[in-house]
């Protein structure tokens, strides 16, 4: 098991900063997820990890030990980590047995401990009974899994994951996360891994790292990010929200009154995260739309009480997805999928003020 501690790290081709001053603190058996858009910096901030790519500036330290600062940088094959990639990599012309002892015969350990701690492997990653097969025999998911069996069988510091579970179908990727982190907390491995999937990101880590531009832009739990979203890039990126631009009109201590630009006046309660925002100023307030409750008859609420119309009706199998005109503002909202309501009736909604989440406009 390993800590790893990301200083200040910078890595730029050209003009374009991958990673733009990250820095990061991963503790021992610690499961991180770096998700993000396409392009922005998750791949070059592992690869500076492991060793594959030098950074201009920054330190990477793992546990006590320097392994990357601007004077020097440790061979990825010094580092004891070991990456699971996207596309496998196993080699074609062995055997899945010798897919994953190959790392141990190189290190010259005695043939019974290659043996046990392959065999080991295989049980963790359920292929036992698959080892003289070669991967042309495979399904891409046991692939994935020989991949995976390769990197836990040298016992790595840390166990690096770039996007291992894309290439699979939806049904397969949704277990695999499952395994992936149920192997990671039987062997307590700090593990970084790369998505740009949210949801995979939810299932697996202990904590989430959201980038923007080669820089973060939040941390926290599945919980934290998704229900206390600090920035508009963050609340849009991690699931689905209404996003409502308006001004406070009024505040007291614990709630601020705002009017949106197209007519709504939203109640919003005071929260813990971001800075709560005065009277007069430009706020943006996000709302995830299974917070929003609608019925066909009025709801008895003093505030946050509206009366509007539904423009759009989608059924999902566990959700209906309903778009809500209130005033001029269209809403998302999402109910269970046994809540019948015909498109153009009209609706009662009621939206929370502790669920709305303020953020800066
Ligand atoms: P994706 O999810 O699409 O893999 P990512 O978040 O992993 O994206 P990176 O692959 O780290 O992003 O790329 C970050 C930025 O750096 C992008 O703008 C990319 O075009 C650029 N980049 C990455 N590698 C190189 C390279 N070898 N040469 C030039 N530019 C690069």
């Amino acid at each position: 098991m390993a800590k790893v501690r990301i200083k200040n790290l910078t890595k730029k081709f050209g003009e374009v900063r991958a990673a733009d001053n990250f820095s990061l603190d991963i503790d021992e058996g610690e499961f991180v997820a770096l998700v993000g858009p396409s392009g922005c910096g998750k791949t070059t901030t592992l690869r500076c990890i492991a060793g594959f790519i030098d950074p201009d500036d920054g330190e990477i330290i793992l546990n006590d030990r320097v392994i990357s600062s601007k004077k020097f940088v440790l061979p990825p094959e010094q580092r004891n980590m070991a990456m699971v990639f996207q596309s496998y990599a196993v080699w074609p012309h062995k055997t899945v047995y010798k897919n994953i002892s190959f790392g141990l015969e190189l290190r010259k350990l005695p043939k019974s401990e290659v043996r046990d701690r392959v065999m080991r492997s295989l049980e963790l990653t359920k292929l036992k009974g698959l080892e003289n097969r070669y991967p042309n025999e495979l399904s891409g998911g046991q692939q994935q899994r020989v991949a995976l069996a390769r990197g836990l069988v040298v016992e790595p510091d840390v166990l690096l994951l770039d996007e291992p579970l894309s290439n699979l179908d939806a049904i397969l990727r949704e277990e695999m996360r499952f395994d992936l982190r149920e192997i990671q907390q039987k062997l307590k491995i700090t593990s970084i891994y790369v998505t740009h999937d949210q949801t995979e990101a939810m299932v697996i880590a202990d904590r989430i790292v959201v980038m923007n531009q080669g820089r973060i832009d939040q941390i926290g739990s599945a919980e934290d990010i998704y229900h206390s979203s600090k920035s508009r890039f963050v609340a849009s990126f991690v699931g689905t929200t209404n996003l409502l631009k308006g001004m406070v009109q009024r505040k007291d201590e614990s709630f601020v009154e705002v009017r949106t630009e197209k007519g709504m006046v939203l109640r919003v309660k005071k929260g813990e995260g971001n800075e709560f925002p005065d009277i007069d100023s430009d706020v943006l307030i996000s709302v995830r739309p299974e917070s929003i409750e609608i019925e066909p008859s009025r709801i008895e609420k003093a505030h946050n009480l509206y009366k509007g119309k539904v423009v759009q009706k989608t059924f999902l199998g566990s959700f209906y997805d309903y778009r809500i005109k209130v005033e001029k503002e269209v809403l998302r909202v999402q109910t269970s999928s046994h809540k019948h309501l015909e498109v153009d009736a009209e609706v009662w909604m009621y939206i929370d003020p502790g669920l709305c989440n303020y953020l800066k406009a």
